[in-house]
């Protein structure tokens, strides 16, 4: 069985990226740079612009990180927003989710110029996505689709099945797996919270992506063997033996999913790594122009 592990995977296209920054720098250039917007004090988002920022760090890019409370306006945000679309120094600019109550969420990224739309989340950019047009692929899916390059995993023809339809993760993976793209051409399912039969419905699956959000939620009785299982979820899951107190679980019912599967990534030191990797490339892609 093969671990399908993002620390290798994220390290290739950070290592290509590096190549890169390193030669604008030698160029006299300036290099990517992303500003990052955090709203409040939530722990997994602050873990995960935290993560960003490092990681533009490790990889040449300059990065900015804007902070504000939680009771901050939408007007504030959205006078923020415009003042990053027009500043030439910045190339690739995301707004950590969520956002509290009172900010509404589709109009902070409407507002995003879609030529700095590195979390791909703008309408312009989900359309392009559907018509197969270049454009920003959201960075879980996309980080997905890198890991499936990375160690070869062949999707041509096989059945997929995704669980969950977040316009985040769920809904653009089943695009980009029925795109006729290299990592594409399967012949998707979209499951969700409505989905009658699932245990069946993955039971004729060679590729399982779940996202979902339910820790220990694909067990083994639901997976044919040789099956491909990517994890996406991320749960903090309370553990007072723990450092932290909580540990990170997948969807993913890792031990027996492990005894069915070829192929598997880990929770954590999977999705989430390569996640960073495709945000990563997107702001390269920017920086270049779309
Ligand atoms: P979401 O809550 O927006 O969407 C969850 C989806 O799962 C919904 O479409 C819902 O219909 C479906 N669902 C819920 N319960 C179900 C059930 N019992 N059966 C079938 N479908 C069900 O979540 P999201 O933002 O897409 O995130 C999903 C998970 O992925 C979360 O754990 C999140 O933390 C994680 N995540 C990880 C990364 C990463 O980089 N690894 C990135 C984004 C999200």
């Amino acid at each position: 069985m093969l671990i399908l592990d993002g620390k290798i995977a994220s390290a290739a296209v950070k290592a290509t990226l590096l190549e890169q920054t390193q030669a604008l720098k030698a160029a006299g250039k300036r290099t990517p740079h992303l500003a990052a917007i955090l709203v409040g004090s939530n722990g997994a988002s602050e873990t995960y612009v935290a993560s960003k920022v490092k990681n533009c760090e490790e990889t040449g890019f300059g990065s900015s990180l804007y902070r504000f409370d939680t009771e901050v306006e939408e007007v504030v945000l959205l006078a923020k927003i415009a003042e990053l679309n027009q500043d030439p120094n910045c190339d690739g600019i995301l707004v950590q989710l969520p956002l509290p109550k009172h900010i509404k969420e589709s109009k902070v990224i409407e507002a995003i110029n879609p030529a700095k739309d590195v979390d791909g989340f703008h309408p312009v950019n989900v359309g392009r996505l559907v018509q197969g047009l270049n454009t920003f692929i959201p960075a879980t899916p996309y980080g997905i689709i890198l890991m499936l390059e990375h160690f070869n995993i062949e999707t041509k023809g096989k059945n997929a099945v995704v669980i969950g339809r977040s316009n985040i993760v769920g809904r653009p993976m089943s695009i980009l797996l029925s795109s006729n793209i290299a990592q594409g051409n399967c012949t998707v399912t979209i499951c969700h919270s409505h989905t009658k039969n699932l245990k069946e419905v993955c039971l004729g699956a060679d590729i399982i992506v779940a996202a979902l959000g339910v820790p220990n939620f694909l067990t083994g009785e639901m997976i044919k063997p040789g099956a491909v299982i990517i994890d996406v979820g991320i749960t903090r899951v309370e553990d007072a033996t723990a450092k932290k107190g909580f540990r990170i679980k997948g969807d993913v019912n890792y031990e027996e999913a492990c005894a069915k599967a070829s192929a598997i990534t880990p929770v954590p030191g999977g999705v989430g790594l390569m996640t960073i990797a495709g945000l990563l490339k997107n702001t390269m892609k920017a920086y270049q122009g779309l």
